[in-house]
């Protein structure tokens, strides 16, 4: 099998003809083109959770366009432990009931919400009413009225939202929308997807329906209905859905496991499936007329890798997916045009993944317009 590792330029230029017809590709050209950067963005992390902990914080250290100056936290020990460690003044110290404070503090440019799924309305509203751009983690929220009224409320206070995404701008995911729009191997026909994991903690708030909105769609399921959007390049019309629970203890509240198939306009259908149950599960695979393609793992922090029908492998250099969609939003600021991950792009998905869950409930086929 003849190996193919490109080499971060390389794939730029490769990409760069396809930018400017493609939004999802152009965020990454942006983001390795522009100059150095007038000031840093300041970023003020809310929720020291692990993902702030042990991705977001060491990430933002690797940023061109980054700072992290700020946090919010229901904790003040764990405010202690931060300001040590990244340097933060008292000042730029806040908890979620006194984000309003933040409007008179120009350190803070961008709060970032890693707070659990449910919550995310709540931050983020907080944040832009103080006048701060928003990156908030996916799933967007719990439910479409939640995620409209963030969109509306950064739209009052003229500030950005963007949405956590992290593979729009991760070479080897783009490598392959590249092939599906360039039909390097003939029109797309069928997608498999899939992302899952075993999980632990019975208590955790992933398991509990007001914090989640859902089980293991709503947490990774979301990133194999991403990757038959951007792969396809199209939106679903059509999804049928089957979920599964095997232990009702633990899954009281949310799903084991989910399968779904969807059908978009250009009649490609993908099937899809997740769960809490057992790990392995972290692929896509694209199936056209005279070949495929795919990724395994599609999506991890790093390792992602995948093959072509055709012998050759998918291995572009890692990258810190983390400081590459911070940077691009700071350079969106900086420059003052709109993110490739919008507030409606988070909507987008949460609008598919409740007539997934509808899907399921009723076992008959949910029609997207
Ligand atoms: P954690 O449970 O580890 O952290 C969440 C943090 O939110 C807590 O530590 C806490 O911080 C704060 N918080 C505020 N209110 C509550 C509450 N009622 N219950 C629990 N925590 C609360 O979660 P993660 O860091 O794993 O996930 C956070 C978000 O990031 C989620 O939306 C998740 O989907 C997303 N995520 C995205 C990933 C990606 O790859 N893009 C990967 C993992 C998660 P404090 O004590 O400081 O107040």
């Amino acid at each position: 099998m003849k190996a193919q590792f490109h080499t971060r330029r390389e794939f730029l230029k490769t990409s760069a003809i396809a930018a400017a017809s493609l939004p999802f590709v152009g965020a990454l050209t942006s983001y390795a083109q522009t100059a150095a950067p007038p000031r840093k963005i300041g970023f003020a992390l809310a929720g020291l959770g692990s993902l702030s902990t042990h991705q977001i914080a060491p990430a933002l250290q690797n940023t061109k366009f980054c700072k992290l100056t700020g946090i919010i936290t229901g904790h003040p020990a764990k405010a202690e432990r931060w300001k040590a460690q990244y340097n933060i003044p008292d000042k730029n110290i806040y908890n979620y009931d006194d984000m309003e404070k933040m409007a008179d503090n120009p350190d803070i440019d961008v709060v970032y919400v890693v707070t659990p799924n449910g919550l995310h309305a709540d931050h983020t509203i907080k944040a832009a009413k103080a006048g701060k751009h928003v990156l908030c983690e996916k799933p967007m929220e719990v439910s479409v009225e939640k995620c409209q009224q963030m969109i509306d409320e950064c739209k009052i206070a003229g500030r950005q939202l963007a949405i956590g995404y992290r593979l729009h701008f991760e070479p080897n995911n783009l490598e392959c929308v590249r092939l599906a729009r360039e039909k390097k191997f003939g029109g797309l026909k069928i997608i498999e997807a899939g992302f899952g994991f075993s999980i632990g903690d019975p208590a955790q708030w992933r398991l509990k329906k007001d914090l989640a909105g859902g089980g293991p769609l709503m947490d990774v399921g979301i990133y194999a209905l991403q990757a038959t959007r951007y792969i396809s390049g199209e939106e679903p019309i059509l999804i049928s859905a089957i979920a599964t629970t095997t232990d009702p203890v633990k899954f009281k509240e949310v799903e084991e496991s989910i399968m779904w198939q969807m059908k978009f306009p250009s009649d490609v259908v993908a099937n899809c499936s997740s769960t809490y149950k057992i790990r392995g599960i972290d692929r896509f695979t694209a199936y056209a007329e005279d070949g495929w393609f795919g990724l395994e793992p599609a999506y991890d922090y790093t390792g992602i890798r995948g093959r072509r029908s055709d012998g050759e492998q998918i291995r572009f250099p890692a990258i810190d997916h983390f400081a590459a969609e911070m940077d691009d939003f700071a350079q969106c600021i900086l420059e003052n045009r709109p993110t490739k991950v919008p507030g409606e792009e988070g909507l987008r998905d949460i609008k598919i993944m409740m007539a997934i869950y509808e899907a399921a409930k009723t076992g008959k086929t949910v029609g997207l317009s």
